[in-house]
């Protein structure tokens, strides 16, 4: 049984999948995908994903403002916390900072901001997009001592020096279905080194399809996928990665 830690339920084109939900969801579970966690990444679109992805048996979901989008609804402290009391919401996020598309703007590091102060008020763990941006995602982690709720380095595709930092900031750190790509060894070299205890696995569906799938829409049921390559470079199987990837999850999510 598998859980995947991060995807975006409410996004995936349904056109695969005769066009219903319940498709979707058959077809994952068929997959021994039994838990997931639907990230929000727009408060515009927050309460048309809630109401689609909550009352399904094993989905969870979170709050917060992706760093790519710029000409959204700037989120409010108090707003995060308000939307973060419904049934069901694990964590705030996705939040971070992303300076691959940008010039790594103020008001991407003032978003971040926000949405630590709404984890700490809640005490929920954070859900880290970071991309090109190092230095300053530690370095704010640290100043809003976000090591007091933790969280996940989600997509993690930097080197094994930021994961030991987020890390001993008491993050764990997930890793996506680009671990399967050729060109992706440095992910590969970043990933054997995680601790049992703090790897997670997770598809961003419908945003990367691992091999042999790629520039497919990815969908939950592809997680076992980046289970089996973690399985083949770890040295390990892919019922011991199964276990503690969804072990790790519970506890970081308190399920
Ligand atoms: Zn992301
Ligand atoms: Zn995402």
């Amino acid at each position: 049984m598998f859980f995947d830690s991060h995807c975006h339920l409410d996004r995936i084109d349904l056109a695969d999948f005769d066009n219903d939900f319940n498709n979707l969801l058959q077809q994952t579970r068929a997959q021994q995908v039994e838990q997931m966690v639907c990230i929000c990444v727009n408060l515009e679109s927050f309460d048309d994903m809630y109401e689609k992805v909550a009352p399904v048996d094993g989905v969870y979901a979170t709050v917060g403002v992706h760093p790519d989008y710029e000409e959204v609804q700037e989120p409010e402290v108090g707003q995060l916390v308000e939307l973060s009391k419904k049934d069901k919401i694990v964590a705030i996020g996705e939040t971070g900072l992303d300076y691959y598309h940008t010039d790594g703007p103020e008001w991407q590091r003032q978003r971040f901001r926000i949405h630590i102060d709404a984890a700490l008020e809640t005490d929920l763990p954070l859900i880290i997009h970071t991309r090109m941006a190092k230095q300053d995602t530690i370095g704010i982690l640290k100043e809003h001592q976000a090591d007091k709720v933790g969280g996940v380095m989600h997509c993690f595709t930097e080197d094994w020096e930021m994961a030991k930092q987020a890390i001993d900031l008491g993050f764990y750190i997930s890793i996506s279905g680009i671990v399967t790509f050729n060109q992706a060894q440095n992910v590969r070299d970043m990933a054997v080194q995680i601790p049992d205890d703090r790897l997670l696995i997770e598809t961003d569906a419908p945003w990367l399809a691992p091999v042999p799938y790629r520039g497919k829409t990815n969908y939950p049921g592809h997680v076992h996928l980046v289970a089996e390559k973690l399985a083949e470079i770890r040295g390990s199987d892919v019922e011991t990665i199964a276990e503690l990837t969804r072990n790790n999850a519970q506890r970081l999510f308190r399920l």
